[in-house]
């Protein structure tokens, strides 16, 4: 449960606190910073920016209260990102980097409890920097994500998105660590149930 940055004005704590309670909600998220849209109003720009960042601190600190880790949404914005995670201390519920975008400088969140979600841009053939710092990832804080219905995986690409395609990220990143798809099944699979400490529960 959790208000994506393009989503900035409905943020309502009461209605987080609400639904945070389903036994179903085992993370505060997708929340974050994207800055791929900005207003061309320089004042407007300001304004947008600070509100965002508002509204990821709140959310950062709700999931600590709630002792939930956090999906973070991450466009455009790296630098704004992980100076808020660190200094709001995300590291107490930590989370995962969704759709990590392959920034060298998100890369020290791996001490901080942060995970890196790596979906179908993986199998692109213009994903040259993810598959480049794909290695420098620690194995442990590495997880597998759809995305959908967006980023399809290749040789599907362009048709909606569905998790029965993560295996075609799986076999790609086990081409690139050197490993087999069961071990990339198994890392995986652990790391996530590591982070998601009640997925175990409603599964
Ligand atoms: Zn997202």
């Amino acid at each position: 449960m959790g208000i994506h940055p393009y989503d900035v004005e409905q943020y309502d704590e009461e209605v987080l606190e609400q639904y945070i309670k389903h036994p179903k909600c085992i993370a505060v998220g997708e929340c974050g910073l994207d800055y791929f849209r900005l207003p061309e109003n320089e004042e407007e720009k300001i304004a947008y920016k600070k509100k965002q960042k508002e509204v990821f601190i709140s959310q950062i600190q709700f999931a600590k209260k709630v002792n939930k880790p956090l999906i973070v949404h991450i466009r455009d914005a790296s630098n704004d990102s992980r100076q808020i995670l660190e200094e709001y201390q995300a590291k107490e519920v930590g989370g995962v980097l969704h759709c990590y975008n392959a920034s060298e400088h998100l890369l020290p969140l791996a001490n901080h409890g942060f995970y890196f979600g790596i979906g179908g841009v993986l199998t692109f053939k213009n994903a040259k920097k993810l598959v480049e710092v794909l290695p420098k990832i620690p194995k442990n804080k590495l997880i597998i994500e759809t995305d959908a219905p967006y980023l399809t995986p290749h040789p599907h690409r362009g048709k909606r998105n569905e998790p029965y395609y993560t295996v075609f990220v799986a076999d790609k990143m086990a081409e690139l660590l050197d490993m087999s798809r069961v071990q990339i099944e198994e890392l995986t699979t652990t790391n996530a149930i590591r982070l998601f400490k009640e997925f175990s529960s409603i599964s």
